[in-house]
């Protein structure tokens, strides 16, 4: 059960043997509980006492003997990553030695700290926004380098300071419009309803312009479900494989070889790609091939993006032409691949190019798949944000807050464009900041903050 009174510890760096283990200890009793099990090598003073901020050499103590020898390091609140007083001790990177070293600091008084607990003290101490708390887990998490870029520290704090200033805006509206309720007869210097209208409208398009970035933010954080369809034998597994980078999927010239469908994750470019290369479309006899057909079929009602491969180096076919007709209707980018351009190009491309959004040439064979990359990159990224300089939403918590707070600001537009009176915009601008305290954490239900921290990992 988490209980934000007692001291708890955890290690930090990951199990197994490495070059260093890190053990935090964070709450009130942190720097009683290592001065127990911590005794520095030189001079008498206690942990605690020594310069706060500075690694002190020494041993961890358990049971009156000298487990293992390392630095620890004293964080007093509220200049600590928790925001309560804090204690690293970094010791050798055994799994035994780093156990131990635990269990040392457990038997001094301390608790096991919970998956993402050092974190969710943190944002209980008012040292991180809830949407900061979820960049860090997403960092933690992070496949590709833009992915690790936008949750970096300087596009958490752009995003959490732009966040920030819009509530600011609303807040200062409130305020101005509570003035002119409650003093009528006085010139307070606040804003009329026509200004008050225009400055919900300033506030609207900064909160629209945020709302776009969520579609890069999704792209690159939390990735695109991608479907792979072709008949047999166009080369699906290859291009799979040439995108994945590695030979995880079995390719043969056997007709009917993927049977079922496959699914990674793989970063590709500067997105993410759910990527599933499924078994051919076409009518089977065989039980298992059909199953894996009908899955293809799910696949693709569920995907964000259709990759469908030709071999360009044969005439289309009835079995080309039911893929097209399978997926014409799907409301989502088609992409055709001409594939085995290395061969003569038989293919007819004028035809295709008639049936898909986009057509692209290449051999999957030879791993050319540099404009698909730069095409993907394009259709579902904003070009002109610069990642991890800019504020780019990436949580789809957030972004169903944002919406809201859009939503009650639209309300309080149409509130003034009807003439009614400026209470009835003022409640519509309260119930914004409130969905913009949801953002950053202000006001959540404590279910929802558990199942944030919970996704995190023990030591975070
Ligand atoms: P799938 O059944 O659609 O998954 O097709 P595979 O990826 O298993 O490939 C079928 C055959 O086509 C294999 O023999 C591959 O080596 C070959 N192939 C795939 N891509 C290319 C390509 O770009 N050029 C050429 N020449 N052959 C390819």
């Amino acid at each position: 059960m988490y209980n934000p009174t007692q001291t708890v510890c955890a290690i930090s760096t990951p199990p197994g043997k490495g070059g260093v283990a890190l053990i935090r200890l964070s709450g009130t009793d942190a720097f009683a509980i290592a001065d127990r099990v911590f005794r520095p090598r030189f001079g008498d003073a206690p942990l605690s006492a020594r310069p706060h901020r500075m690694q002190i050499y020494g041993d961890v103590m358990l049971d009156g003997v000298a487990v293992d020898d390392g630095l620890a390091t004293c964080f007093p609140s509220p200049h600590s990553y928790t925001g309560e007083d804090t204690v690293e001790v970094t010791c050798h990177g055994g799994l035994l030695v780093s156990r131990t070293v635990l269990e040392a600091f457990l038997a001094g008084g301390a608790i096991l700290a919970t998956a993402g607990e050092f974190t969710r003290r943190a944002f209980l101490n008012g040292r991180l926004s809830l949407t900061e708390a979820e960049s860090i887990g997403d960092l933690l998490e992070a496949q590709s380098f833009s992915a690790m870029r936008l949750s970096g520290a300087q596009s958490r704090d752009r995003l959490r300071a732009e966040i920030d200033s819009i509530r600011a805006s609303l807040v200062s509206l409130m305020s101005s419009i509570f003035a002119r309720i409650d003093y009528p007869e006085e010139d307070l210097g606040e804003l009329t309803d026509t200004e008050s209208a225009r400055e919900l409208l300033k506030v609207r398009a900064r909160i629209d312009k945020l709302l776009t970035t969520y579609r890069t933010g999704r792209a690159i954080q939390q990735g695109i479900r991608t479907v792979i369809v072709g008949k047999p034998n166009v080369g699906k597994s290859t291009l799979y494989n040439a995108i994945l980078g590695e030979e995880s999927a079995i390719v043969t010239d056997i007709r009917g070889t993927t049977r079922d469908v496959l699914s990674r994750t793989v970063p590709f470019g500067k997105v993410l790609l759910h990527l599933s290369d499924t078994a051919g479309i076409r009518e089977s006899d065989d039980p298992v091939e059909r199953i894996g057909v009908s899955r293809s079929r799910e696949q693709i009602e569920r995907a964000e993006l259709i990759l469908a491969v030709f071999d360009a180096s044969a005439p289309q076919d009835y079995e080309d032409q039911e893929i097209i007709d399978l997926i014409k209707t799907q409301q989502k980018p088609k992409i055709a691949l001409l594939n085995k351009s290395d061969l003569t190009t038989v293919i007819d491309k004028k035809c295709l190019s008639e049936a898909f959004d986009y057509t692209i040439s290449l051999s999957a064979q030879n791993s050319e798949i540099d404009a698909l990359r730069s095409l993907i990159e394009d259709l579902f990224t904003d070009g002109t944000l610069v990642i991890g300089e800019e504020p780019i939403l990436t949580s789809a918590r957030a972004h169903a807050s944002l919406l809201r707070a859009r939503d009650y600001v639209n309300c309080a537009i149409e509130a003034y464009a009807s003439g009614f009176p400026a209470d009835a915009a003022s409640s519509d601008v309260e119930l914004a900041i409130g969905a913009l305290g949801e953002i950053d954490g202000k006001s959540v239900s404590e279910e929802i903050v558990a199942d944030i921290f919970s996704r995190f990992c023990v030591g975070k």
